[in-house]
């Protein structure tokens, strides 16, 4: 069946317009200054509201009480359908630092989450967060699990998944650029990850195939000084190398507004995009001040609506869904195109999702439609309305 929005302030997310968008067929049959609503189609009057792209996260553990690293693609299905409620209709799962086995089982359910075609969103392959990540950055990823490349035979997290997307990598450990140009041989973007670097590893790390900072400024080192002299360090990199993409966490907890401002200022939204990390705790609910326990046997505590360790000197994680993400950038100032374009169309660009990310003829017919408050009141996934009611 035909349906067709009307009365939209259509975000393309390139610009605003007031238009009539058809899907057909799962796809986006065209934007419309007016059209005539074709015989039997569903029309939706869209009262004013925005309608734009579904959003794209690119890295996310886990939500609605499920993870990847279960393993399984009922748990797959489980996390992608419970972040689509709340308008992410494409995802790249994302796993933790564990033994490689559950890293490669997590990545093989991934896969077969994606063939079996039950899930309402659309998965767009596997992220590997590790496990070759610096200790010294590590954050909430398991300690044990963390692996240096060059003595590490991380064919089955690599050559053995042919779904893999993404990776993240410490560029300074002994290896790491080995491995870099590994991935990007592949098509697989290396990403700067849980990194101790300084800039000049960093600088040289793009040189073997390195393109990305993952969620910049949580797990990245920054300025030090040596002997009198300031070094910069992975933030500092990717804030100011072209050749970087930056992932931000704009939960409004792991990175204050000013700084959203300052990655924005430097990156641009065509270098920037929003990325949940979101924990199976993420499109649930939670109970302040309770202390969880992660998949990787990391416990954590839920308080000031975000993950932190139980030392509370660092997150753990987020609990956000996209949509909080671009109320986020939003309320940092960032102009409503540019912040809607942070969650759909750089982060398919990214990954080459070539028919992701835009309200344009064409693309797939994933659509949210957001009221005054940037709330989902309405998400079409794969041309199918999912939910038709606000977000709390
Ligand atoms: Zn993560």
């Amino acid at each position: 069946m035909d349906v067709l929005f009307v009365n939209a302030r259509v975000c393309t997310p390139f610009e605003l317009r007031d238009a009539a968008v058809l899907v057909r067929d799962g796809v986006i049959e065209g934007v419309f200054d007016h059209i005539e609503p074709p015989e039997g189609a569903r029309v939706i009057d869209a009262a004013g509201k925005l309608l734009a792209p579904g959003f794209i996260d690119l890295h996310v553990h886990g939500g609605g009480g499920r993870s990847v690293m279960e393993g399984t693609p009922e748990a797959v299905v489980a996390m992608a359908n419970a972040h689509a409620m709340h308008g992410t209709t494409a995802i790249l799962p994302t796993t933790l630092s564990m033994p490689l086995a559950d890293m490669a089982r997590a990545g093989e359910a991934v896969g077969r989450a994606m063939e079996d075609g039950t899930c309402l969103s659309t998965i767009l392959g596997v992220h590997q967060e590790g496990p070759c990540l610096s200790p010294a950055q590590g954050g909430a990823q398991a300690p044990d699990a963390l692996l240096v490349p060059s003595q590490a035979d991380l064919t089955a997290l690599i050559e053995d998944c042919p779904h893999l997307k993404m990776m993240g990598v410490a560029p300074e450990l002994e290896g790491a650029l080995a491995l870099g140009r590994r991935l990007f041989e592949r098509g697989v973007v290396a990403s700067v990850a849980h990194s101790d670097a300084d800039y000049d590893t960093v600088s040289r790390a793009a040189l073997f195939g390195f393109s990305d900072v993952t969620h910049l400024y949580s797990g990245c080192s920054s300025v030090v000084r040596r002997n009198a002299f300031r070094v910069a360090g992975v933030v500092e990199a990717g804030l100011e190398m072209e050749c970087l993409t930056a992932q931000v966490i704009a939960d409004g907890c792991h990175l204050p507004l000013p700084l959203l401002r300052l990655i924005y200022r430097c990156k641009g939204p065509e270098k920037m995009y929003a990325v949940t990390d979101g924990l199976e705790f993420a499109a649930a609910r939670q109970e302040e001040g309770v202390v969880y326990m992660q998949r990787n046997g990391q416990a954590c505590v839920y308080e000031d609506g975000v993950m932190k360790l139980p030392s509370r000197e660092a997150f753990a994680g987020s609990v956000a869904t996209m949509s909080r993400l671009v109320r986020t950038l939003k309320k940092a100032g960032i102009p409503l195109c540019d912040a809607l374009r942070m969650a759909t169309d750089t982060p398919a660009r990214r990954v080459g999702a070539a028919t992701k990310g835009r309200v344009a003829a064409g693309y797939d017919a994933d659509l949210v439609l957001l009221d005054d408050g940037l709330r989902v009141n309405l998400v079409m996934a794969k041309g199918r309305i999912i939910r038709e009611a606000p977000e709390e």
